[in-house]
C-alpha cells in the first residue's frame, strides 16, 4: 500500500502580525497519534503559516490536508481548501476544532457554506483523524469515503443533502495513548523560530459555560496526561528552547488537580536549572483557591499577570445562571487578592460585557466590585459568539434577543500567494436587557480601565482615590461623562477615539470583506493604518496631549471630592505629590529612544514610594514627611531590552512602534525603577 501525505496546519496570519504565536501543539498531538497508528504508512509534516503550507503544496501535492479550526483562523482556512480543491479535487480536506455548530439545522448550514471541506473531525481530534485515516486506506475515492458515517466524524452528502454524523462518539479516555509530540521530537523543527511552545497537563472542563465550546465538547470531563510526562515536557522544552521566555499552558483550570503543585514545583526547578520559563501563561482553576495560593508562592515570578486568576465574566446570579457558570465565591477571592497583594504577586481578573441577563447597571457594579476587591488588573471583553457552543444556536439567539455585529480580528488578515483572507469576529452588541448604545458606553470605560489601572500609568491616583472612599469606575465614568468639557486636545482624541469605536462595527461578514479588501484600505490595514484601539488611543494621549490628560485627570478627582466636601489643603497636596510622581515615573518617549536613559530626581512632600511599598496597609496621608528625594532610573538590563524591541519594532510612527512593543513586554518594563536619591 501507498504511503499517505498528510499536511496538517493550525494556521495564524503572519503577513504583518509577527505573534507572539504558539507552537502548533493541537496538530502535533493529531501527527503523534496517527504515527502511533499508522507508522511509516503515513509521511507528515506540520505547518504554523499559510505560506509554508501554500508552496508545500505546490511543490508536492499531499493526499491529507487536515486544518485546526477555530475563530482566529476560519478565513484563511476557508481560502486554502477553495484553493486547495482548484489544484486537485483529490485532495482530501479536513477540519477540526471546536468551531462546529451544535445545532443539527446549524451544522447544515455550516457544512452546505463549505462545500470544498469533507470532513470535519468533532471533539477530540486524534480519535476522529484516524478513522478518516482508515476509511482512505480502505477507499478509492472521497466520494467511496463518504458512503458510510465515520465515527467521531461529520460530513456532508451531497446527493441526499444531509449532513452524516456518527451516531456513536468515542473519547481517548487515558491520553497516555496519544504519544507526547514533544518528547517525540515532532515539534523540534518550531524551537527555530520566536514561537511559544503550548503544553497541556489535562484536557476538558468540568464546567459548561455556555458561551464556550470547552466543557461541551468533553462532555464535562477531564482527563490527563501523566504527571512524568508533564514534568519531562516540561525540561525538554527548557533544554531545547531558543527564541523566547514565555510557556503557554492550555488546560482550562490549571490548579483544578492536587498534582498540579508537582507541576508548579517542576517548573520552579527547571528555571533555577535552565532560566526558562521566566513567565507562563495559565487560566487558573476557580475553585481551590488555597492549592492557587500554594502554587502562586512556589511559582514566584514566573507567573505571568495576564494569567487571570478568579474570572467571573459576571458579578449578577441572574446572568450566571443563564449561563450555567459557577464562579469562586466573592470573599474568598478578596481574601486571596488580599493576600496575593501583600506578596506582591499580581493577578488579573476578567468581565464580559453582554452576557444574557446583564445590564448597564449590573455590569457597572461588577467592575466597581472588582476595584472594591483590590484586583490587580480587570480585564473586559466584549462577549463573542463562538462555535460550538450552546449560546451560539439559533433557539438561544432568538431566547435572548441577541444581535451581533462584525469586526475585523486584529492582525488577522494577510495575502499570501495570491491568497487574500481577512478574519472577522462576531461580537454581541445587544440583547434583551442591553441596548446597543449601552454597550458602545462602556468601550472608553473599558479602555480606560485598562490604560489608567492595568497598564498602571495612573496606578497611584486611583489608589489615592480608593483612600478617599471614590470607587475608580465612578471617576472614570465622569472622565467619559464630561469629556466634553475636558482641555480642546483632549475631547478631540476622545471624539475620535468614539468616532472610531463607531466605526469599526459591520453588519455582515460580506460588508467586513468588501471593505478591508478595497486595495486603499487594504494598505491602510497592512500599514498599521487599523488596529487595537485601546493601545492606539493610549499612546496617541501619552504621546500627544500627556500633560492635558495629567490635567483634566487630576482636576476631576479634586473637583470630586470638592463635590463631596470632602478637599481641603492637606489632600490638594497629596495629589499634587501623585501628579508630580506621576510624571515622571512613565517613560517618556515623545524623543525617540535615546534621551529615556536619563537619570531623573525629584523632592515630594509624601514617602510615595514607602506608601506604595506597603501597598494599601495605610493611607497616604500617613506618610507625610521633611521631604524625600527620589530618583526614577533604568537599570541597565532594562534599557537593553528596551532598545533591542525599540529596534525590533520600529516604525515611522512612534505611536505603532509603542503598541507593537507593549505586545512583547510586561506593563513594568514601561516605568522607571524608583529608588530614594
Ligand atoms: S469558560 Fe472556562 S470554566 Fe467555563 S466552560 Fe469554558 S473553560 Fe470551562
Amino acid at each position: 500500500m501507498n504511503t499517505c501525505k498528510i499536511y496538517l496546519a493550525d494556521l495564524v496570519h503572519n503577513y504583518v502580525s509577527k505573534g507572539p504565536h504558539t507552537f502548533p501543539i493541537n496538530v502535533g498531538y493529531i501527527a503523534s497519534y496517527a504515527k502511533k497508528c499508522y507508522g511509516e504508512k503515513v509521511q507528515i509534516k506540520l505547518f504554523k503559516y499559510p505560506l509554508d503550507l501554500i508552496n508545500a503544496i505546490k511543490q508536492d501535492n499531499p493526499h491529507i490536508v487536515g486544518l485546526s479550526n477555530y475563530t482566529w483562523n476560519l478565513d484563511i482556512n476557508n481560502k486554502i481548501i477553495s484553493w486547495i480543491k482548484s489544484q486537485s479535487r483529490d485532495i482530501v480536506t479536513i477540519y477540526g476544532g471546536p468551531d462546529y455548530p451544535i445545532g443539527r439545522e446549524e451544522s447544515l448550514r455550516y457544512l452546505m457554506e463549505r462545500h470544498e471541506l469533507d470532513f470535519y473531525v468533532l471533539n477530540q481530534g486524534e480519535t476522529g483523524f484516524v478513522n478518516i485515516l482508515e476509511r482512505y486506506f480502505s477507499c478509492d475515492s472521497i466520494n467511496e469515503m463518504k458512503k458510510e458515517p465515520v465515527e467521531n466524524c461529520s460530513f456532508y452528502n451531497e446527493n441526499s443533502n444531509e449532513i452524516i454524523i456518527s451516531d456513536t462518539y468515542e473519547y481517548i479516555e487515558d491520553l497516555e495513548e496519544i504519544p507526547s509530540p514533544y518528547l517525540s521530537g515532532i515539534m523540534d523543527e518550531f524551537f527555530e523560530n520566536n514561537l511559544i511552545p503550548l503544553m497541556e497537563t489535562n484536557r476538558g472542563c468540568p464546567y459548561s459555560c455556555t458561551y464556550c465550546a470547552w466543557g461541551r465538547s468533553s462532555k464535562k470531563k477531564v482527563f490527563s496526561f501523566s504527571l512524568e510526562r508533564v514534568k519531562e515536557e516540561i525540561e525538554y522544552i527548557a533544554k531545547k528552547i531558543k527564541r523566547t521566555d514565555l510557556l503557554f499552558f492550555g488546560d482550562a483550570n490549571f490548579g483544578i488537580f492536587e498534582r498540579d503543585v508537582e507541576i508548579a514545583e517542576c517548573m520552579r526547578y527547571v528555571k533555577d536549572i535552565y532560566d526558562y520559563p521566566k513567565s507562563i501563561y495559565v487560566a487558573w482553576a476557580k475553585t481551590a483557591p488555597q492549592r492557587t495560593i500554594r502554587m502562586a508562592e512556589i511559582l514566584g515570578d514566573i507567573v505571568g499577570i495576564a494569567s487571570p486568576f478568579g474570572s467571573f465574566q459576571s458579578m449578577d446570579s441572574t446572568v450566571t445562571k443563564n449561563i450555567k457558570r459557577t464562579n469562586m465565591n466573592t470573599n474568598e477571592f478578596k481574601k486571596i487578592q488580599d493576600y496575593f497583594m501583600e506578596k506582591g504577586i499580581s493577578f488579573s481578573s476578567e468581565l464580559i460585557l453582554g452576557l444574557p441577563g446583564e445590564t448597564r447597571e449590573t455590569h457597572l457594579n461588577g467592575l466597581k466590585s472588582l476595584f472594591d476587591y483590590n484586583t490587580a488588573a480587570i480585564i473586559c471583553y466584549n462577549l463573542r459568539m463562538l462555535g460550538g457552543t450552546e449560546l451560539n444556536t439559533d433557539e438561544n439567539r432568538r431566547k435572548f434577543d441577541i444581535k451581533t455585529k462584525y469586526r475585523l480580528i486584529d492582525g488577522g488578515f494577510g495575502k499570501y500567494d495570491e491568497i487574500v483572507s481577512i478574519e472577522h469576529e462576531e461580537m454581541v452588541l445587544h440583547t434583551s436587557t442591553m441596548t446597543m448604545e449601552d454597550a458602545l458606553y462602556f468601550r472608553p470605560i473599558h479602555f480606560l480601565i485598562q490604560f489608567l489601572w492595568n497598564y498602571k500609568y495612573y496606578g497611584e491616583l486611583l489608589t489615592l482615590l480608593k483612600e478617599e472612599g471614590v470607587n475608580p469606575v465612578d471617576f472614570i465614568v465622569k472622565i467619559v461623562d464630561d469629556r466634553n468639557s475636558a482641555p480642546p486636545g483632549i475631547r478631540k482624541i476622545f471624539d475620535n477615539f468614539m468616532h472610531e469605536a463607531h466605526k469599526e462595527w459591520f453588519d455582515t461578514k460580506h460588508d467586513l470583506l468588501e471593505y478591508y479588501s478595497k486595495p486603499e484600505n487594504f494598505e491602510s490595514l497592512c500599514k498599521g493604518g487599523f488596529g487595537k484601539l485601546n493601545y492606539k488611543y493610549m499612546y496617541t494621549f501619552l504621546l500627544e496631549s500627556k500633560k492635558e490628560f495629567d490635567s483634566y485627570l487630576f482636576t476631576t478627582a479634586i473637583n470630586m471630592l470638592a463635590e463631596n466636601g470632602e478637599i481641603n489643603d492637606a489632600k490638594r497636596k497629596q495629589f499634587n505629590n501623585i501628579l508630580g510622581f506621576t510624571e515622571k515615573v512613565c517613560i517618556d518617549f515623545t524623543n525617540g529612544f535615546e534621551s529615556v536613559a536619563t537619570e531623573k530626581v525629584s523632592e515630594y512632600e509624601y514617602d510615595i514610594l514607602k506608601w506604595k511599598q506597603e501597598t494599601g496597609k495605610r493611607p497616604l496621608s500617613g506618610f507625610r514627611c521633611n521631604g524625600v528625594r527620589l530618583k526614577f532610573t533604568l537599570p541597565e538590563e532594562q534599557i537593553g531590552a528596551l532598545k533591542k524591541l525599540y529596534e525590533q519594532c520600529k516604525k515611522e510612527d512612534l505611536n505603532q512602534t509603542l503598541r507593537k512593543m507593549v505586545e512583547y513586554m510586561s506593563e513594568r518594563d514601561l516605568f522607571y525603577k524608583v529608588d530614594y536619591a
